[in-house]
């Protein structure tokens, strides 16, 4: 069976939601670990790793919530599915693998090219 638009959107809000609940809770253990609490000195390098990696992981969730959001407002748009480089449409099996994909496979094979 092929994928349709509507289960794309549908994958869409829940990658969506799924995101924003992790985000949420990345920024509340970072705020709960950064009040000082801290009685164990010893692993004060370990936190700092740990914090480090949380900022890293933050970004990652940032930036696939923006891809997705984005994919959602190009339903609104009726835009979605469509190459944001070339106009084209995009493959739906590039779709399924990604749902937020914005460019298809030959823009997006180019743009890795170029960096
Ligand atoms: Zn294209």
């Amino acid at each position: 069976m092929p994928v349709t638009y509507d289960e794309l959107h549908q994958q869409l809000w829940e990658q969506a939601k799924e995101l924003k609940a992790q985000l949420e809770a990345l920024q509340r253990s970072v705020r709960e670990e950064g009040v000082g609490y801290s009685n164990h000195m010893a692993d004060v390098g370990s936190e700092v790793f740990e914090q480090a990696r949380d900022v890293s992981l933050s970004k990652t969730l940032r930036h696939s919530l923006e891809d997705v959001e984005a994919a959602l407002h190009k339903f609104d748009d009726g835009t979605y599915g469509i190459c944001e480089s070339c106009g084209t449409i995009i493959e739906l099996a590039r779709l399924e693998a990604l749902p937020s994909a914005r460019y298809c496979m030959q823009c997006q094979s180019r743009h890795e090219g170029k960096r």
